[in-house]
């Protein structure tokens, strides 16, 4: 009797309604729509029908079969997405997947980009400092019970001090073996001291990654990313990504109003690189964002894209568009710290180079104290907190909210809220979504074809 009386509830009825986080687009040369789906990750067309039937869900059956296809895809539910995305940021917040410590051998540069965020302080990390990270490295993974260690080597330019790289990274490999835990490490570099040798070393150091960064093919690179005093330096980071590399290279092209028409000439050119060398090398292209110190600095003016970058983000965030996820950035977790060269622990590397803005340091911070032993404990508090930004009114009211969590945490701490640079253009973004999800699409069936007639041919 009771499930008779079930099977007569509308959709609506059994707490099925539209999802408060759909973006649509019209698909244009046809007559379906594309909605993706920020919560959940997906983005497809839909017919009129379907359109239809998603707007009377107080009219059709709970039991209809289009409800089990569009609660699939997200573009209904029946829960309380904000509260789910409150409870994923805090758990993101605090759990514990890995120990991830972002170290800076050193903060000298021997570039002078005139966008770059950091003021750059000679001076290499002590022996001292080296021994406090190896031991809080052990307390956070004894604290956590993490299974990867996982370390980023930044700067500064962290290959003006590769035989510190090298010693440090032998120790906190052993380390992490005798916790039971993985290793890996990448590297945040300017690729122009990345010789055979050292990226030999480098990947005898479990380094799987490495993030360049060129502005543009030779002269449009060479007119930002110069050496310190001056000097090119594109000729001579090419040769370098020329020769055989034991990790994957992504080539960071800060993209602005000087160097935009760059963006195809540099991606043939990364293209071309790893056809002919077999190396892994990618390219991804990001806006170049306001900077304090750059402003500071009086360089940034005139270099900012003029439409904020919103093109330029679509791209860059349609290949990585997965869904909700808890945390902007890695600032916001626990058992995410960055160390600079004199071994001051910072939540955000944006902060690196500011002291003021440290919580503590390796030598006296205690994961499984972390408040008391905390120097500053607002440092580090405020960007824990920010891990959920639901409680901020515009955030809880933006449907961006599940693919942008709020946005970077020091700018909203000391700038002011980064949105997304897309926010005003949701159609483009739905529509880059929708191509980018039918080209992997197609390579997957294209792929599933080859397969099955080698398998014929075999
Ligand atoms: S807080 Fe912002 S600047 Fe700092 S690491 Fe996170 S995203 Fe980067
Ligand atoms: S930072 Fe801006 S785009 Fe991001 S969720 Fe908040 S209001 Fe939306």
């Amino acid at each position: 009797m009771d499930s008779e009386k079930q099977t007569q509830r509308t959709a609506a009825e059994a707490g099925w309604h539209v999802s408060r986080y759909n973006l649509s687009a019209p698909i244009p040369g046809g007559n379906s729509v594309a909605i993706a789906n920020l919560y959940k990750g997906s983005c497809a067309p839909y017919s009129s029908l379907e359109l239809y039937l998603m707007s009377v869900l107080d009219e059709i059956s709970e039991d209809h079969p289009i409800i089990v296809r569009l609660a699939k895809r997200g573009v209904i539910v029946n829960f309380d997405e904000l509260a789910a995305l409150q409870t994923l940021s805090r758990g993101s917040a605090t759990g514990f997947r890995d120990v991830g410590l972002t170290i800076c051998p050193t903060l000298g540069c021997n570039f002078d980009c005139p966008y770059c965020f950091e003021n750059h302080f000679a001076g290499r990390m002590s022996e001292e400092v080296q021994d406090d990270i190896v031991k809080l490295a052990d307390r956070m993974l004894e604290a956590s019970a993490a299974r990867k260690l996982s370390i980023t080597w930044f700067g500064g330019e962290p290959l003006l001090a590769p035989d510190i790289i090298e010693s440090l990274s032998k120790r906190l490999m052993e380390l992490a073996e005798i916790h039971n835990a993985g290793y890996r490490a990448g590297i945040i570099t300017n690729g122009y001291n990345l010789t055979p040798d050292i990226a030999r070393m480098l990947g005898e150091c479990k380094v799987e990654y490495a993030q360049i960064t060129l502005d543009g093919v030779r002269e449009a690179h060479n007119a930002t990313r110069h050496l310190a005093g001056g000097g090119p330096t594109f000729d001579r980071i090419v040769e370098n990504l020329r020769a055989p590399l034991p990790f994957h290279v992504s080539i960071r092209h800060n993209v602005h109003e000087g160097n935009r028409d760059q963006m195809e000439p540099l991606k043939a050119l990364v293209d071309q690189l790893a056809e002919e060398t077999g190396n892994s090398i990618s390219y991804y292209p990001a806006p170049v964002a306001a900077s304090t110190v750059a402003d500071e600095r009086g360089k940034q003016v005139g270099l900012l894209c003029d439409d904020n970058g919103a093109d330029v983000g679509i791209t860059q965030d349609a290949d990585r568009f997965n869904g909700a996820r808890g945390l902007y950035c890695g600032a916001q977790n626990m058992w995410v710290v960055g160390i600079d060269d004199k071994g001051n622990l910072q939540k955000c590397w944006e902060a690196v180079d500011k002291p003021e803005l440290s919580f503590g340091t390796a030598h006296d911070w205690d994961p499984l104290n972390p408040l008391e032993t905390a120097s500053n404990l607002d440092n580090l508090t405020q960007y824990i907190n920010l891990a959920n930004p639901v409680p901020d009114d515009e955030c809880r009211d933006c449907v961006w909210l599940p693919v942008c969590a709020g946005g970077c945490p020091y700018k909203r701490l000391y700038e002011e809220r980064k949105c997304v640079p897309y926010k005003d253009t949701p159609e483009a973004y739905v529509l880059a979504l929708f191509a980018k999800i039918a080209q992997q699409k197609a390579a997957k069936e294209a792929a599933e074809a080859r397969k099955k007639q080698e398998q014929e041919q075999a």
